[in-house]
């Protein structure tokens, strides 16, 4: 039995059991039709999910692994080239390179966002790379190898800072490809546009995961790529289908990637409320931030820039003694995660690329300190302020260096 008092990081019982009726009858629904792959269900989803997206396109596919993948085949990401992202992601970011044929090159990441900092960006592409303004290439001077794209990650459910990575990437021609995985939602003010843009909005093309913990998740695996570009939907679409142009008319290998019509319908009905759950979402932010003001001397609380309006997949602050503080909050019977807990550049999978520790300070400095809070639409006002009770106690017990003050750079 688990004891009412406890505290899910993730509750996606209560969320589903609000919903159990709208879901069933999606189900009902396909069974009498038993189009399980393709058809009407998935084409609506994708014309709302592009909608909410405010892209042109949406192609829906089995997994955000498979959107981040088919998105940089499908921007022309091919073998022998390298593609930047940054170290402090889930491991799907850099598989998805891999699996287009392609190296990962990491940028650190700005210290109070945990996001891709653009100043970085410029230094590594102004110092370590070559322009050839003809032929509109960029080449890594070390190992010689091309730079075709970018892969800033809206990490945590806040966008990374768009205008500067945009800009960086058209001078330097390289496909901006936005792992919005954590982000539906999630809405960036761009200097240059004079207008807020949602991600999913701003690359040349977005891959969103709907694994069941994230903001819009189906009751399974899913995935898509939204895009204005027609002609990258259209590589898309294929990619996930064999390659296929038209039924066993197959132009190049593809792979099966779909996203099949049963998700399609429950996403296409879970969306429908995303946008009172992201503001839900918000809420508790904004009273995690409260509870948590006078306590800024050993709690360090996640930081929304003005041009951000973040839709908090995760609530994440910082610790010293993290583990202890963690294990003190399990014991207290409050679940919470660490995302991530070794960045990538760190991780056996990827020892072939040679980036030792120090490689990139930020991200492993704040590996260690980082702890994500109970996090979901329905969390209550009494568990937030347990969770801080608990938390605080903690945070204080716990010795080691004292967090970053809030107006720290
Ligand atoms: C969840 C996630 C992915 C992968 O999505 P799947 O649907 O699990 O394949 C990729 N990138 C980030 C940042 C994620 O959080």
């Amino acid at each position: 039995m688990t004891n009412p008092g406890n505290i899910a990081f993730l509750d996606l019982v209560a969320l589903h059991a609000e919903l159990e009726e709208e879901l069933c009858a999606v189900l009902r629904q396909s069974l009498r039709t038993a189009g399980f792959v393709g058809g009407p269900m998935v084409e609506s989803f994708e014309s709302d999910f592009a909608k909410f997206c405010e892209a042109q396109h949406c192609v829906g596919v089995s997994s955000g692994t498979d959107a981040l993948r088919f998105a940089l085949m499908a921007a022309g990401v091919a073998p022998g080239s390298a593609v930047i992202t940054v170290p402090n992601t889930f491991i799907a970011t850099a598989e998805a390179i891999s699996q287009a044929g392609a190296v990962p090159y990491f940028i650190d990441v700005h210290q109070r966002t945990y996001n891709m900092d653009p100043e970085k960006l410029r230094e590594f592409l102004d110092e370590e790379c070559s322009h050839d303004e003809l032929r509109g290439r960029t080449v890594h001077k070390a190992s010689g190898t091309p730079v075709v794209a970018v892969v800033p990650v809206h990490l945590y459910g806040q966008m990374a800072d768009m205008d500067a990575i945009v800009e960086l990437a058209e001078r330097y021609n390289l496909a901006v490809i936005e792992d919005a995985c954590q982000a539906h939602g999630a809405k960036y003010f761009s200097e240059r546009e004079q207008r807020w843009r949602p991600a999913g909005s701003v690359g040349k093309a977005a891959a969103f995961s709907f694994y069941p913990g994230k903001n819009l998740g189906a009751c399974g695996e899913g995935g898509a790529i939204t895009t204005n570009d027609a002609e990258l939907a259209k590589r898309a679409r294929m990619l996930r289908d064999h390659g296929q142009s038209k039924k066993y008319y197959h132009d190049v290998e593809g792979y099966n990637g779909r996203l099949d019509s049963i998700q399609a319908g429950f996403l296409k009905t879970k969306l429908q409320h995303l946008s009172r759950w992201n503001a839900q979402r918000q809420a508790n932010a904004e009273r995690y931030n409260e509870l948590l003001s006078g306590h800024t001397d050993v709690v360090t609380l996640p930081y929304e820039p003005s041009w951000s309006r973040a839709v908090y997949h995760l609530y994440v602050v910082q610790v010293a003694d993290r583990d202890a503080v963690q294990q003190r909050l399990g014991s207290a019977g409050i679940g919470t995660g660490i995302h991530y807990p070794i960045p990538l550049h760190l991780q056996k999978a990827y020892s072939r690329l040679q980036y030792g520790p120090g490689a990139f300070p930020v991200a492993e400095a704040a590996a260690e300190r980082i702890l994500s809070l109970p996090m979901f639409p329905s969390l209550t006002a009494e568990q937030q302020v347990r969770v801080v009770e608990q938390l605080t106690a903690a945070a204080q017990d716990s010795v080691g260096e004292p967090a970053l003050a809030v107006g720290e750079k």
